[in-house]
């Protein structure tokens, strides 16, 4: 048994995981061990299908000390016009490259692929099964808390028979090397993003929308990614967005209200604009990626699959043919699960989860600040206090109060301040930084959002009671 010692024990080398290391190094002299079950840094990535990209800019990701990405704006595709947002293989080269021509070289960091955490400060490798003691003079933090789930590494919750073609959408660029008949049907299950980027493959690739099923058991609202970028370009997008947030936030009698000014106002975009969206997972998509989506005209909605065989399927709400030569796309795996907060901060264990949402590689790094530059659980806790993830739209307006509570503790305390303001992470507060006082338009769309985030405080409460 090898034995092992480090300062802090990072379990996990996904987003989170390497956006709280990298910024410890920065600002601690610490010696930090990272184990994860993958073979390579970057946790969900490694398993994702080869057409997945961040739904947000490349801007906003990764780790704070280290660009990703080249600042370009798209001048073609259906995100034209924005900014980039980075290819799966391109976050992946990233973590790679992060961990090692950062993270090794600095001699302060160890690295253990393709180890299994059994808890105690244990660990085992997945190859040799040898088993390694770790002490740990300082902490250990787990950032796999939100056990992120895709696809390609998930069981389904509902049987196939056998012969009935399920794939995860790893499996569509690879059809190519079928031997079998072509697919006369594509039937998408799930309501995601992973299925969005599906549907807008299939299309991209060649599928004919009359070919496409798409089983969506739940409708989503969904973030325009116009109002995501960073850059004072974007101030009247960005600043208006987060604007008309606190308006419809400080005037709004429920949370429906709430998500349709918000659609007035072209913050939040829907597929159906006959469906009353009830979810809301802060997916992020363009106007030209819900456009296509739009082509698709078999929507079934008939709740969840519960079984798939050579008729067709069973769902909540009854069966559903499906004829011909089908094949099932699984997009059913949860993504980020939804579970309770706990506090960041309790003891000699750090569980990292969002302080800002949807930022999570911010929060990593910020709550890898917080704990480098403050002493006790208790003044880190106030400054890191977790955002209760979405899942019901009536579920927004509480996430918002927390994003809200923690932007002004962060203000408010000189240390955080400058580092928040300093962070390539942080993309709209350079955003308003850039600002000039005479800039009368700006200056009053600034104004707005000052004098409804006052209000919003006050209506929140009141919106949260009917959660
Ligand atoms: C398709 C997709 C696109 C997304 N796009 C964006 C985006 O554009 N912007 C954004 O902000 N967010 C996005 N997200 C949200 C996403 O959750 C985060 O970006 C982030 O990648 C999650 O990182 P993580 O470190 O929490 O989880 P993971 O990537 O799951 O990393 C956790 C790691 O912990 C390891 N691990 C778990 N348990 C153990 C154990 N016992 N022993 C050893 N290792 C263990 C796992 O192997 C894994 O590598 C996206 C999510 C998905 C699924």
């Amino acid at each position: 048994m090898a034995k092992i010692e480090t300062d802090y024990l990072i379990i996990g080398s996904g987003a989170v995981g390497m956006a709280f290391a990298d910024t410890l190094l920065e600002e601690t002299d610490a010696h930090i061990t990272i184990i994860d079950r993958h073979g390579k840094p970057g946790g969900h990535w490694n398993d994702a299908y080869s057409f997945v990209a961040l739904h947000q800019p490349s801007a906003f990701y990764g780790v704070n000390s280290t660009q990703l990405g080249s600042g370009q704006i798209d001048t073609a595709g259906l995100n034209k016009g924005y900014y980039e947002l980075a290819s799966g293989s391109e976050v992946n080269g990233y973590y790679e490259r992060v961990m090692h021509q950062r993270f090794l070289p600095s001699g302060r960091v160890s690295y253990f692929p393709m180890a299994d955490y059994l808890g105690d400060g244990r660990f085992v490798s997945l190859l040799s099964g040898e088993e390694s003691t770790v002490t740990i003079r300082k902490k250990t933090v787990d950032a796999t808390y939100y056990g992120t789930n895709v696809p390609s590494t998930h069981v389904p919750k509902f049987s196939v028979a056998d012969g009935t073609a399920l794939i995860p959408p790893n499996g569509l660029p690879q059809l190519w090397q079928s031997k079998g008949p072509r697919p006369e049907k594509y039937v998408i299950l799930g309501a995601g993003k992973t299925a969005m980027d599906v549907g807008v493959w299939l299309l991209r690739s060649g599928a004919k929308a009359q070919d496409i099923i798409w089983v969506a058991p739940r409708d989503s609202w969904l973030l325009n990614r116009n109002t995501t970028q960073p850059g004072v370009e974007f101030f009247d997008q960005t600043i208006g967005g987060q604007a008309s947030l606190m308006e419809a936030l400080a005037q709004s009698a429920d949370a429906n209200e709430v998500f349709a000014r918000l659609e007035k106002d072209g913050v939040m975009l829907r597929i159906d604009p006959q469906a009353s969206p009830r979810m809301f997972h802060y997916a992020t998509i363009s106007v030209g990626e819900v456009e296509l989506l739009r082509t698709i005209k078999q929507v079934v909605r008939m709740g969840r699959v519960q079984s798939i065989d050579a008729h067709g399927m069973t769902l909540e709400q009854g069966d559903y043919p499906v004829a011909g030569n089908a094949i099932y796309i699984d997009c059913t795996a949860t993504a980020v699960e939804r579970r309770p907060v706990v506090p960041q901060f309790q003891g000699e264990l750090i569980t990292l989860q969002m302080i800002r949402v949807p930022q999570p590689a911010f929060s990593a790094a910020l709550t890898a600040f917080i704990e480098a530059n403050f002493d006790d659980d208790d003044t880190k806790n106030a400054l890191g206090r977790p955002v209760p993830l979405p899942d019901d739209i009536k579920q927004y307006p509480a996430a918002n109060l927390t994003n809200m509570m923690n932007q002004m503790a962060w203000m408010q305390n000189d240390k955080v301040r400058h580092w928040v303001n300093a962070s390539r992470l942080d993309g709209f507060g350079k955003t308003i930084a850039g600002i000039g006082p005479d800039d009368a338009d700006k200056m009053a769309t600034l104004n707005r959002f000052r004098a409804n985030a006052m209000a919003a405080a006050g209506n929140i409460p009141k919106l949260m009671a009917l959660a």
